[in-house]
């Protein structure tokens, strides 16, 4: 079974999103033990074929990342074509680097926009406080170009506003391919009230995809595994070895480290399920009492992580996730067809 990291690459930041999970925190680098265990890591695992690499800013640390992605492909030169190592860069887009066409054969860039210039340059603003609209679409023109795999993500905060503004970022990348992800990050209020921004989301967010021709994805990246972040919770390494469960500090769970180049899991934590889930890297938080056939049908993927923040209970799915999950698979039907990950 292929196996997937993901690895911080440092808590640096050219901007200051307003919802940023790193405010407040120093801004620190990724460390150099942490790049040379994982070097070690990845020449010495065969299997682990996927690398999502996030930050921080990733790009600001160019040089550790250059160097490192030289290192994946010479490793990729030696490998075959089923063993090669596939990497998904997640960046703000702000940040235009040269070298990144030197590697687009095995990589593609997860870039965070979210939505038109308005609802992005509400959130996502440098240190300085301008809006980010403009260069970040000036830099996807430019990757583009290079010929790199290109996801853009947006976070949706104000449904009302992304809908307002979202035609217009479809427009501003009409000469670039890439395929087009969402998720909410819409906070308070009742479960109710999620649901409906959700749904209402949803429909509006498909229909002016499909006016514009825009590819939809969930998944993290393109990538033939299709590796989807929310079928997935991935072993995260943090920039100083640490390992988490879930997303990175503010968010996941402790449950290891990485030392001597080697990944050490604490198999006594309580996040850590299963040991065969384990020795894969993906710590899958799915309920086992769900069926497949289940899973299969809702096309949704449910997290252990998230099931206890809301019931207290890490096999007890929030009541909300299961309506939701219902009005995808009612409503969203020939949307979700193949392909197209929950
Ligand atoms: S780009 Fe990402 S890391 Fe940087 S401030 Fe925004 S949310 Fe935080």
């Amino acid at each position: 079974m292929k196996k997937a990291l993901m690895i911080n690459f440092g808590l640096r930041c050219n901007f200051s999103c307003k919802y940023c999970y790193l405010k407040g925190k120093e801004q620190l680098p990724i460390i150099d033990d942490t790049i040379s265990g994982l070097k070690k890591v990845v020449s010495n695992n065969k299997d682990i074929t996927f690398l999502n690499i996030l930050g921080g800013e990733p790009l600001l640390e160019n040089e550790k990342l250059i160097d490192f992605l030289n290192f994946i492909k010479e490793i990729n030169f030696n490998r075959e074509e089923k063993d090669k190592v596939f990497i998904c860069i997640t960046t703000n887009g702000s940040i235009y680097l040269e070298h990144i066409k030197d590697f687009k054969d095995f990589l593609s860039l997860n870039i965070s926009i979210d939505g038109g210039e308005k609802s992005q340059n509400k959130n996502r603003i440098f240190k300085n406080g301008d809006g980010t609209y403009k260069t970040c679409i000036e830099v996807i023109n430019k990757y583009s170009k290079d010929g790199i795999i290109i996801g853009i993500h947006s976070v949706i905060k104000n449904p009302f506003l992304w809908k307002k503004c979202v035609s217009q970022l479809f427009k501003d990348l009409n000469n670039v391919e890439y395929t087009y992800s969402f998720n909410w990050d819409i906070q308070g209020g009742s479960a109710i009230l999620e649901l409906l921004n959700k749904a209402y989301v949803l429909s509006i967010g498909v229909k002016e995809m499909k006016k514009y021709n825009i590819n939809f994805d969930f998944s993290v990246a393109r990538h033939e595994e299709k590796l989807c972040g929310g079928s997935y919770t991935f072993l995260v390494i943090d920039y100083d070895s640490k390992i988490y469960s879930c997303e990175t500090k503010s968010s996941g769970t402790l449950i290891g480290e990485m030392k001597d180049g080697d990944i050490e899991i604490d198999m006594s934590n309580k996040y850590v399920l299963d040991k065969h889930i384990i020795d894969n890297y993906n710590i899958h938080y799915m309920s086992k009492k769900l069926s497949k056939n289940f899973i299969k049908n809702l096309k949704t993927y449910i997290c252990n992580y998230r099931n206890e923040q809301i019931t207290n209970n890490k096999f007890t799915i929030p009541f909300r996730d299961v309506v939701y999950s219902f009005i995808l698979s009612t409503f969203f039907k020939d949307f979700l067809k193949e392909g197209n990950h929950v």
